[in-house]
């Protein structure tokens, strides 16, 4: 808080009165030199002002303010003689301003040491807001001492600029010399100020009436400390760069997850589909590259106890649907009996129905198999193994990187823990496949010649599937997927958590 500008003014108050035994204390009635600078002392004093002490600065939109007054020194003050010089009999005092508890500001000459202090110390007992010192042998305008000069040194190392209640400012030695003269103007009745026969005249004031100079201390904060906003700046960057980094380094970490996660996709160790996390197809070009045999069943020899097999033969893609020539077949050890197609569940005729074999050995009639890898599911129907050309991966998402850690995790928590939709869908084909083998007990274990009329003898109803129900039974087939993005049963804030912070659970 560093004084700037000094203003004095003249201002008219109204004689405190009495009724019915309660005082009406002193109004201001009129700033005299607001209304007339000609009939008024005023005074600007802009900068050369040293700002010597900031203690309990106290301002009303920047200003200190107050009824300019001279301190009373103590009758027996030896300052009372060495200021005599300085300051005139009738100056204004405390006695000579309203009883009322206005704001003061003091001027005080700064002659000695001793003098000074009696000053301060005097001041101190009155309701003052500030005190204006001055040289007044240096009577020039120039700016006073700085605030550590030496001149201001009272032999206490600066301690009196602490024990105050109020900031005390230099102003020069003639501004100082100037107003103490015109405080000696304004301490008496209207009749004997500067100007009185024009105020009375302007003004017809009560004759009980009397001006006395106002001084408006215009100061500017000088702040050291940082203002709240810059503090409220601070704080907001500050969370704002750790959040900011938090959610880079999790990007990050994540990022790392989902190449991890592809990484394993593309070599197989993660089947997303089978984990009931993404729903998959094969594209047909590539189940095209699986082969084409034409289904061919000898049936068992009746006196040979070994179980019933069947040879398929190579065909080549270029070719016709007709079956190829039975004595080019190459005869391969299946890996179970087959004797229907697991979709539409038509049983295939020796040496007539066409058959594609998948990568896992399991076969299909082509037109049922390349509809449920292409449009229902990369997995072969029967055994769940993944018929996606290798080293493919989906584009994964930080979602899938959730759910799969969240199966690993489980695992590893309850050992040999399966996902449940997969071992439903399992149980289920096991026991369909189950019902198969006891099937083809039945229509192997005849003799051989009841053998040829097998076809006649199975139910009609699985002869005459359709397309219709073909498809129901891949829907049947498909492991169960929930894709369902896992963040869409969170609450909203749950969800903008984790776009932010990706790996947030
Ligand atoms: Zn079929
Ligand atoms: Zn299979």
């Amino acid at each position: 808080m560093s004084l700037q500008t000094v203003r004095n003014v003249v201002l008219l108050f109204s004689n405190p009165s009495w009724s019915d035994g309660h005082s009406i204390p002193s109004t201001i009635l009129r700033n005299i030199t607001a209304l007339s600078r000609q009939i008024a002392y005023s005074e600007d004093l802009l900068g050369n002002v040293t700002t010597l002490s900031t203690t309990s600065v106290s301002t009303a939109n920047g200003v200190v303010q107050g009824l300019l007054y001279v301190p009373d020194l103590a009758a027996n003050d030896p300052c009372q003689n060495l200021t005599a010089d300085y300051i005139p009999k009738n100056v204004t005092r405390q006695v000579n301003l309203p009883t009322t508890n206005y704001n003061l500001i003091a001027l005080a000459p700064w002659i000695n040491t001793n003098c000074t202090r009696s000053f301060l110390s005097s001041a101190r007992l009155d309701p003052i807001r500030g005190m204006l010192v001055y040289r007044p042998d240096d009577d020039d305008t120039n700016q006073p001492p700085d605030a550590d000069d030496d001149v201001w040194n009272l032999g206490d190392g600066n301690a009196w600029k602490a024990q105050n209640r109020y900031p005390v400012y230099a102003i020069p030695g003639s501004s100082g010399n100037q107003m103490m003269r015109q405080l000696s103007l304004y301490s008496g009745d209207l009749s004997t100020v500067p100007f009185s026969d024009q105020i009375i005249s302007t003004y017809s004031p009560n004759p009980a009436d009397y001006v006395r100079v106002w001084t408006e201390l215009s100061v500017i904060t000088v702040s050291t400390t940082l203002p709240l906003w810059a503090f409220i700046l601070i704080i907001l960057g500050v969370i704002i760069s750790v959040i900011g980094s938090t959610s880079l380094l999790m990007h990050f970490v994540q990022s790392r997850r989902r190449a991890a996660l592809r990484g394993r996709v593309e070599r197989g160790e993660v089947n997303l589909e089978a984990l009931g996390i993404k729903r998959l197809r094969v594209p047909l070009t590539h189940i095209q590259t699986f082969p084409l045999f034409t289904y061919n069943y000898d049936p068992p020899i009746p006196t040979s106890p070994t179980s019933p097999k069947f040879s398929k033969g190579r065909r080549s893609s270029e070719a016709s649907r007709q079956p190829i020539n039975m004595k080019a077949e190459k005869t391969d050890a299946p890996i179970n009996y087959q004797p229907a197609c697991l979709i539409c569940l038509e049983d295939f005729e020796s040496k007539k129905t066409i058959i594609r074999e998948l990568s896992c050995g399991h076969i299909f009639h082509p037109e049922c198999i390349d509809e449920f890898l292409s449009q229902m599911s990369s997995l072969c129907p029967s055994c769940k193994a993944s018929m996606l050309p290798p080293g493919y991966c989906p584009e994964i998402t930080n979602s899938m990187v959730r759910r799969e850690f969240g199966t690993r995790r489980l695992r590893s928590r309850g050992g040999a823990i399966i996902h449940v939709d997969v071992e439903r869908g399992r149980e289920r084909l096991s026991s369909w496949s189950s019902t198969m083998k006891k099937h083809i007990c039945r229509v192997s274990s005849p003799k051989p010649e009841e053998a040829v009329d097998l076809p006649e003898q199975r139910p009609r109803i699985e002869r005459q599937s359709t397309v219709g129900t073909a498809r129901d039974r891949m829907q049947d087939l498909v492991v169960p997927v929930d894709e369902t993005n896992s963040d869409d049963g969170r609450p909203q804030w749950k969800r903008t958590a984790l776009k932010v912070f990706p790996g947030f659970r």
